[in-house]
């Protein structure tokens, strides 16, 4: 389904990314695996990839670092020739009730998040446009869809990439690259983790399919976005969040 084609997972040292980058792979794509500090979990990230007989290649930068992504892309060009498939899932959450949170706290979020999807878009567009193909998918959230309380940056931040994914589809889609965003409900990784397990049940109560989600539920739509299939779907927000947003 991707075979030939060249892929770039932002955050995929683990979690949603690191699955994300094992599906792609598994599809037939090269992939580029970025990390921002987590080096030794992105390498077991490409060694799971070349185990299973693909082919992955790592790469450190921070997304929320404008000129560090701007050197990231132009490296990846020069070594692969091309860029098919960008999928902007890092990410991160510092959570704290509106009337508490920091300036800091407010602005790491939506720095990572937001602008790192900013930045990634931003200097990857041209060699898309110049190779008339692109297939762009953006992590949101359905906090960012539907909002959360003691989360105001990050859904603000996933609330923004909504806004990105659908311009920049209306921009880009003349050019054959299409701009999509999955917007997960509550999925088991590292960064779920941290929530008490009376929490979690609570939250599970509210979902239709009685269930957390995994990692795969995720990664398969963002392969399905990624590939020729979905080649006449653009600026859309897919919940995959098994009816929790229902
Ligand atoms: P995770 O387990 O915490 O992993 C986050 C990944 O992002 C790590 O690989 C981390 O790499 C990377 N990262 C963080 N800051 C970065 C930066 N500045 N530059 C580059 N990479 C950076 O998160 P996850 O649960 O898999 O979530 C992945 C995405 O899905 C996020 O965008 C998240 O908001 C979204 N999402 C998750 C859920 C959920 O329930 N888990 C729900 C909705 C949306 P390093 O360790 O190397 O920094």
């Amino acid at each position: 389904m991707l075979t030939g084609k060249i892929a770039l997972v932002t955050g995929a040292s683990r979690g949603i990314g690191r699955q994300t980058a094992i599906t792609l792979a598994r599809y037939g794509a090269t992939v580029v695996i970025n990390y921002n500090g987590a080096k030794e979990r992105a390498e077991e990230t490409a060694a799971l990839i070349q185990e299973m007989g693909g082919r992955a290649v790592c790469y450190g930068c921070n997304v929320a670092d404008y000129k560090a992504v701007e050197t990231m892309m132009k490296e990846i060009v020069t070594q692969h020739g091309a860029l098919d498939i960008l999928v902007n899932n890092a990410g991160v959450t510092k959570d704290g009730l509106l009337l508490k949170m920091s300036e800091e706290d407010y602005d790491t979020v939506v720095d990572v998040n937001l602008k790192g999807t900013f930045h990634c878009i931003r200097h990857s567009a041209r060699q898309m446009v110049k190779q008339r193909y692109g297939r762009i998918v953006n992590l949101s959230s359905v906090v960012g869809v539907y909002g959360n309380a003691g989360q105001v940056n990050y859904s603000a931040s996933k609330a923004g990439i909504v806004g990105i994914t659908k311009s920049a589809a209306k921009e880009l889609g003349s050019r054959g690259i299409t701009v999509n965003a999955v917007a997960p409900g509550f999925i088991v990784t590292e960064m779920t983790d941290a929530m008490p397990e009376d929490a979690k049940k609570q939250v599970t109560d509210r979902i239709a399919m009685k269930r957390l989600g995994r990692t795969e539920d995720v990664a398969e739509l963002v392969a399905f976005l990624a590939s020729d299939l979905a080649a006449y779907i653009t600026g859309q927000v897919i919940c995959v969040d098994g009816g929790m947003s229902i």
